[in-house]
C-alpha cells in the first residue's frame, strides 16, 4: 500500500480520485497491479466491522474492486448469519414473503424466455440458491427439474426443509452433476462476492447442456445510483462485494470464458428500486435490521417495514428512468456457449 493511498479521506468518487498506485492483490481480470483509487468505506449496511477498505480501479482493465481482498476467514464474518429471509407467522412476515414473491416474478420471466428459447432439457441451477424461493416459484410454474447450490450450509438445509428444494452446499467449481446436465444456470448477485469469477464461468461452461443458457445479474457499476451517490451506493455493498463490474467488464469476462450474450435487461423490480431505498436509508432496509439485530415491537416493524416499501414506490421513476437510458442499477444477462 502506498503512501498517498493510506492517507486517502472517505470521499466521493468524482472528488476522492487519486493518481496511479500499486497494491499487493492482482486484478482478478488482467493481473495487473497498478490501481487509481476511488474512495475508501467500511460495512455501512450491517456494520459486520469497522475495518476501512478502498474501492479500486485497475488502471489497466478498468475493473473496480475491494482492495484490500478480505481472507476467507474475515469474510466469513462479514456475513452474517441467516443471510436470507425465513419467513415465520407474523403479519409482518407475511407482507414480507407477498412482496418477495411479487418482485420476483421478473427473475422468473426472464428465465423462462430462456428456457423456451433454448428448448433443452435437463436441470435448472440455481447457484447461490440461499432459501430456495426462486427455484420454489420456478417449479410452481413450470415442470421443470430444479436444483440449488450454495456456499452456505444453513442456505441448502433452509432451501431443502423450508422450500423443498434439492440443495447442495458446495462451490460450483466442485458441483456433484454431471458434465452437460443442465439446461439453465442461473447466479443471482454471486459473480460479485467471489474470489475468482472466471472460475465459476468455466463450471457453467462444462456443466450447461450445448445450447443451455447461463441467466447472470450483478450490481451494474455504471450506473447513474453510483455516480450521484458514490460509496453510499448500496450496490458496492462493502466488504462483501470483491468486484465492481460494469456491462462491458460482465462482456469481457463471459467472452473470455467461452459464451455469447443473446439479451441484456438494465431494470429488476426486485433490485434496482430497493436498492436505491437501502442507499437512502439503510437504517430502514429490512434485512439490515434482522442482521444489526435491532430490537423492534411487530407494530414498529410493520411501520417501518410500511416506510421503507414506500421509500421504494418513490424511487421507481428514477430508476426505471436509468435503466431506459442503459444505466440501471442491476445488470441481467442471458448468455450461451459461443458456437
Ligand atoms: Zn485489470
Amino acid at each position: 500500500m502506498g503512501a498517498a493511498a493510506a492517507a486517502v479521506p472517505v470521499a466521493k468518487p468524482a472528488a476522492g480520485w487519486l493518481a496511479g498506485t500499486e497494491t499487493g492483490s492482482a486484478c482478478s481480470a488482467c493481473s495487473s497491479r497498478k490501481i487509481r483509487v476511488l474512495f475508501s468505506a467500511t460495512d455501512r449496511l450491517y456494520g459486520t466491522t469497522d475495518k476501512i477498505f478502498r474501492i479500486v480501479e485497475c488502471i489497466d482493465c478498468r475493473l473496480i474492486r475491494l482492495d484490500p481482498v478480505p481472507t476467507p476467514l474475515e469474510l466469513r464474518d462479514y456475513y452474517p448469519h441467516a443471510y436470507w429471509f425465513i419467513p415465520e407467522g407474523s403479519a409482518a412476515d407475511r407482507l414480507e414473503q407477498w412482496y418477495r414473491r411479487f418482485v420476483l416474478r421478473d427473475h422468473l420471466h426472464f428465465v423462462e424466455r430462456a428456457l423456451r428459447e433454448s428448448d433443452e432439457e435437463g436441470i435448472v441451477l440455481d447457484v447461490g440458491c440461499g432459501g430456495g424461493l426462486f427455484l420454489q416459484m420456478l417449479s410452481e410454474r413450470r415442470k421443470v427439474r430444479v436444483a440449488g447450490l450454495d456456499f452456505s450450509l444453513d442456505a441448502a438445509n433452509t432451501a431443502w426443509r423450508r422450500a423443498g428444494i434439492p440443495a447442495v452446499c458446495a462451490t460450483l467449481s466442485r458441483a456433484p452433476f454431471a458434465p452437460e446436465s443442465c439446461a439453465a444456470i442461473t447466479m443471482f448477485h454471486v459473480l460479485e462476492h467471489l474470489y475468482d469469477p472466471p472460475s465459476y464461468l468455466d463450471a457453467a461452461h462444462r456443466l450447461l447442456r450445448p445450447d443451455g443458457r447461463l441467466i447472470l445479474q450483478v450490481p451494474n457499476a455504471a450506473c447513474w445510483q453510483f455516480l450521484l451517490l458514490g460509496e453510499r451506493w448500496n450496490g458496492i455493498d462493502v466488504p462483501r462485494h470483491l468486484t465492481n463490474f460494469r456491462l462491458s467488464d460482465v462482456d469481457t469476462l463471459l467472452s473470455s470464458c467461452g459464451f455469447e450474450v443473446l439479451r441484456y435487461k438494465h431494470f429488476s423490480l426486485r433490485d434496482n428500486p430497493a436498492g436505491m431505498a437501502t442507499s437512502l436509508a439503510p437504517k430502514l432496509d429490512p434485512m439490515a435490521r434482522r442482521m444489526r439485530g435491532v430490537v423492534e415491537t411487530p407494530r414498529q416493524r410493520l411501520w417501518k417495514d410500511l416506510l421503507y416499501v414506500s421509500l421504494v414506490c418513490a424511487s421507481l421513476p428514477f430508476t426505471l428512468l436509468e435503466a431506459a437510458c442503459r444505466a440501471g442499477s442491476t445488470i441481467m444477462v442471458e448468455a450461451r456457449k459461443k458456437l
